[in-house]
């Protein structure tokens, strides 16, 4: 069975806890480094990327999290854990820090106050019908991504401000996946459709069956 720990400094990590062992995956919450040990993925929540990335400098968290990505563990930030797993954030606080692993460009609440939070249903072809019924809290936009980044969703109906689009129309990219890592602008943890964290223990297990070769 599949081991997955879930960042639980800040934000709704309980509620991808939930959704995980709903599914019959063992997830435990991390706040200490040593709770990392042998997990076979991770999820980074949604939150304020600014005060998680601060407490996970403080927890010595950081540079485990880093490590653990660097030889191969899934890894899914949603929201503010997306924003935590990016290169590089628009808008970043002076000294917020990141942890640069997945090549995109994001920017922090691109939807705007008020659109700070909407719900709408997006087509995500690698999950398949009916659409995914998201849900945006204060999410962040990917204004660009790498050469390996698959982008998963875009909002089509372009609903954030105007400079945080470079699109060029086809939709704002609001799901990404580049290897053994996931990210989500919205938060599948809250609408009870188990598809993407179904998405992420097929990831999980992928990785496993590969160590296993
Ligand atoms: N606006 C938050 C940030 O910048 C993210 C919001 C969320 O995770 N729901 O971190």
């Amino acid at each position: 069975m599949a081991r997955i720990g879930v960042l639980a400094l800040q934000g709704d990590f309980r509620e991808h806890i939930h959704t995980l062992r709903a599914l019959g995956a063992v997830a435990h919450p991390v706040r200490l480094p040593r709770e990392l040990d042998g997990v076979d993925g991770l999820i980074i929540p949604g939150g304020e990327s600014t005060v998680m990335g601060k407490l996970m400098v403080e927890y010595g968290l950081d540079q485990p999290v880093r490590d653990l990505i660097a030889v191969g563990t899934p890894t899914w930030g949603t929201c503010a854990g997306l924003i935590l797993l990016s290169r590089a954030t628009d808008n970043a606080l002076a000294g917020q820090p990141l942890l640069a692993a997945l090549d995109v460009r994001t920017r922090r609440n691109a939807f705007g106050p008020q659109r700070a939070s909407f719900e709408a249903d997006l087509p995500v072809p690698a999950l398949g019908d009916p659409p995914f019924h998201a849900v945006f809290i204060r999410g962040p936009a990917v204004l660009s991504v790498g050469a390996d980044v698959e982008v998963l969703a875009r909002l089509e109906n372009l609903r954030h401000t105007s400079e945080s689009n470079e699109s060029t129309g086809q939709g704002t990219i609001v799901a990404v996946r580049q290897g053994h890592l996931l990210g989500t602008a919205f938060h599948p943890e809250v609408t009870g459709d188990p598809r993407f964290h179904e998405y992420f223990l097929g990831m999980v297990r992928g990785a496993r069956a590969e160590q296993q070769m």
